[in-house]
Formats: C-alpha cells, structure tokens, sequence
C-alpha cells in the first residue's frame, strides 16, 4: 500500500487492550453483566409482525401482500423472504413519508390500492402495517371502509386487513393476526348450515420450509383425505422454473378457502403461531378442531398420524408404517453420535418443541434452550417435555433473551452444536462449533428449505444432517491412527 494511502486510525487500541476484552467478554463475569440488560436488544433470532403476515397473505392464491407504512420496512420483509426462499416475494407498500406521519396515511392507503388493483390485477389485497402507522394511530377500518365508499377498490373485492405492531410480538403474531383475519373475511356468510366438505383444513403454522408442506402433503394423500391447505405457502416460494415469471404462483384457492368454514375437520400444526386464529376457528368452523405441535421426531409425528386416522376412521397406511420403520431404524443406526452431545437451540416456539422433542428421542441433550418472544405457556410446556426425559435434565430455557446472551452462555456453560437460524453462525463461529440450519431465515446456505424436518422423513433428515457433521469433526481432528474407513 502507498504511503498515500495509508489509514490514519484516529484511537489506536493497543493489542494487550483488545485481547484483555476479548478474553474478558467470554467470562463468568462478563455473562452476569450481559444478562442484566435491559434495555438493549442484540440479535434476537426474530422478525418483526408484518413479515409474518407477509409471509400468510402469500399462502392464498392471487394475493397481494400490501403494507401500509414505510417502504423501508416493506424491502425487508421482501428481502427477508427472498434471500431465505431465493424466489421473489412481491408486495406493494403505500410508501409513507413524513407527511403521512404527520397528516395519518389514509391518502397513501388509498392512492396505494388503486394503483395496486391497476397494475397488479390481484383476486386479493392482504393490508397489514408496519411501525410507524401503528405510533400514530392510524384506522385501517375506517381507511378501507372510506376507500370502498370513494369506489377506489370494489365495495366486494376482498381486502382483509391486520394490525401488526412491530413493537410488540414476532413475526409468529403478525402471521397469526394476518391468516386470521384473511380467513374471517373469506367465511363471512359462508357457513351453511348441515353442510360438510368431508375435508380435513390443515394449518402448518408460520412454517418457512417449504418441503414441510410437500411432507404434509404427501402423508394426507397417502391416507387419501381431502385436504384444503390453508395458507399454503408451497408453490409460492418454491414453484418450477420454467422462464416464465408468474406474480401468484400457488396459494390456496379463494373458494377453498372460503368453503373451509364447513370442513370436516381442522388442525393446526403451529398451535403458537396460530394461537388467536385457532381461538376464533374453534367458535366458528363446523367439525373437530385439533391443535397439534410440529410433527418432528417420532413421538409428534405419531401423534399426528394417529389424529388423522381416528378423525377419517382410515387406517394407517402400510407405506406410512414403512416410513415409520425406516425413520426408526436410521435413528438405531446413528443414535450413538447424537446420544450425549449437548446442543443449544434458539427460535420460534412450534419449532423449538419439534427440536427438543426429537433431540431427546436420541439421547441429545438440549441443554441451552433460548426463546426471544414465547410465552408462559411455552415455558410451562418446554419444561415438561424436558423433566418427560432423562436427558431433559439439568437443561435450562431462557425467555425473552437474544443471541448475544447465547454467545455468553456458549462460552462459559460449552456445548457441542448450535441449531437455529443464520443469525446464530457469529456465536457458532465463535465457539467452534457446528450450526444445525434448521430455522427462518436461512441466508447462507442453499435448499435448506426445500429440505423438509417433519414426519419420518423428517426425523431421518435431521438424523442425517447431525450425525453425519459429527462423523465429519471426529475426521477432521483425530489423530491418524483413529482416522478409520468405519465409524
Ligand atoms: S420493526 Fe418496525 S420499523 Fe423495523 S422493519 Fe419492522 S415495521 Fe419497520
């Protein structure tokens, strides 16, 4: 480098300082410090509400996702979506500006949907807002109801809207308030009295793994129950590439959608990413209704397998029991490379109990458990499923705690992997250990959502994955005379 272009740092730290620090932030005490904080966030393995609701509107067919606030925002949750699916996420946003924060952002709202309708040609405008709409107190009722009345949208096209303060909650509660709110508005009126589809409504929850639905998807068809998807988000983030570009690619059908009021039956995957949804289907949709927890591992996904049986009074099919077998016969086979590693896991409550759960079916121990926006109840019900095992034992849950303090917990209470999202790889890195990709979102590796956790199939890829990284370390760093053809 020229003299010219040298950097003139304007502090130098010197080497001993930035080593004391560095040695100092992987510390006990360190750890106490940075569990006190208040009032800082570093971190946190969640989004905020309007990506989740995003994320629901595109589950249903000719959808817009519309969001009524800054634009700013609205490139993330798109971006967010993008990069973790690798497939585009459109939406529109209303783009307010400080005039819309002074004046209320009815103008922009109903400048945005005539626009919308014009160049986007959608069977449906999802609304949901972002921060700065929800400080100033905007009413998106009386908004929508305006713009149906100046006719800047038909007074019968479908325009359900949704509250989703980012100040509050995760990305989970803005999907449950977006899918709710969609579902209410398609039903209204449509409940017929003494009619029956005969079919089962299933909700996967806020689930970003797209080859979770085709899973889902595949068990039903095996049984061969009629289903209505709600909110399938499958061929939305994951259609063919065909070299053509389509806007709506999927979706459930609007009709399917609406008719799902007469189902046979309802059951949601996601019971806490659909905690209001499921509250308002149990008084409203006909049939059984069923709030199950994320099918991964054996135990859950028998649960699941078992409801639908009992529900359609079918049999389980002998390719499911196939299935089952080999998920069971891959988890002998691997047992002894997961049976007491100690992970540390971090995310959305639905998956943190599917993890848990399938961990402790192999013997692992989830001995750091760290949950950003839970609940009470999820606390109560993690905790049970781990005094439920022998391996629960000595593992601990922390809530409303970010990725920074898992750092501090990797360094001074070590474990041998990390499961999560992308956000965990800075702490993974370093503490030098792997990181299990299985959350939302997924920026730096590729597939990992078409790669699916539930079911059998699921349990296998998991074993799969794990198993197989150890098997990897133990290559890596042991001396020759270990290094063996066999493991
Ligand atoms: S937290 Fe608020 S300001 Fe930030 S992206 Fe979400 S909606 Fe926008």
């Amino acid at each position: 480098m020229s003299a010219e272009a040298a950097v003139n740092y304007v502090t130098e730290t010197p080497m001993e300082e930035i080593e004391r620090v560095s040695a100092w932030i992987n510390s006990e005490e360190y750890k106490e410090k940075n569990f006190a904080r208040q009032a800082l966030v570093i971190n946190p393995p969640h989004a905020c509400q309007p990506l989740g609701a995003q994320m629901a509107a595109h589950g249903f067919e000719g959808t817009l996702p519309f969001v009524h606030g800054s634009q700013g925002c609205a490139s993330y949750y798109r971006s967010t979506l993008n990069r973790h699916f690798r497939e585009p996420a459109p939406a529109v946003s209303d783009s307010m500006t400080e005039d819309g924060a002074v004046f209320g952002g009815q103008n922009n709202l109903h400048e945005g949907l005539e626009n919308a309708l014009a160049l986007y040609k959608p069977k449906m405008i999802a609304v949901f807002t972002s921060c700065m709409p929800e400080v100033i107190g905007d009413d998106l009722t009386a908004f929508i109801r305006n713009a149906k009345k100046k006719g800047v949208v038909p007074e019968d096209f479908p325009t359900p809207y949704a509250n989703t303060p980012s100040f509050t909650g995760s990305h989970i509660h803005g999907y449950d308030a977006m899918l709710g709110s969609i579902l209410k508005y398609l039903t209204e009126g449509k409940q017929i009295e003494g009619r029956c589809t005969g079919k089962l409504n299933l909700i996967a929850g806020c689930d970003f793994n797209t080859g979770n639905y085709r899973e889902y998807t595949k068990i039903l068809k095996e049984f061969g129950i009629p289903t209505t998807f709600l909110a399938d988000i499958s061929e939305s983030f994951d259609s063919p590439l065909d070299g053509t570009y389509k806007i709506y690619p999927g979706g459930t059908k609007l009709e399917d959608a609406a008719d799902s009021v007469n189902g046979k039956a309802t059951i949601t995957l996601g019971p806490y990413a659909t905690a209001k949804t499921f509250t308002w289907i149990k008084e409203t949709y006909s049939g059984a209704h069923v709030a199950l927890p994320i099918p991964m591992g054996i135990a859950k996904t028998d649960a699941f397998i078992l409801k639908l049986s009992e529900l359609f009074g079918k049999p389980v099919p002998a390719s499911l029991k196939a299935d089952r077998g080999r998920a069971v016969d891959a988890m002998t086979d691997a047992h002894q490379y997961i049976h007491g590693k100690k992970f540390a896991l971090y995310g959305d409550p639905d998956y943190l109990l599917g993890y848990v759960s399938f961990l402790l079916e192999m013997g692992g121990i989830p001995y750091h458990i760290l949950c950003s926006k839970g609940s009470k109840k999820f606390e109560k019900e993690m905790q049970a499923l781990l005094d439920g095992s022998l391996y629960g034992a000595g593992c601990k849950i922390y809530m409303s705690k970010d990725l920074w303090h898992m750092r501090s917990l990797l360094m001074t209470e070590p474990v041998d992997a990390m499961i999560g999202d992308t956000h965990g790889k800075f702490a993974a890195r370093d503490a030098r250990i792997p990181l299990f990709r299985f959350g939302f979102p997924i920026f730096d590796r590729v597939n990992k959502h078409r790669y699916p956790l539930v079911g059998y199939q699921g349990a296998l890829n998991m074993i799969t994955e794990i198993a197989n990284k150890f098997i990897d370390i133990k290559d890596d760093t042991c001396e020759d005379r270990y290094f063996e053809m066999m493991r």
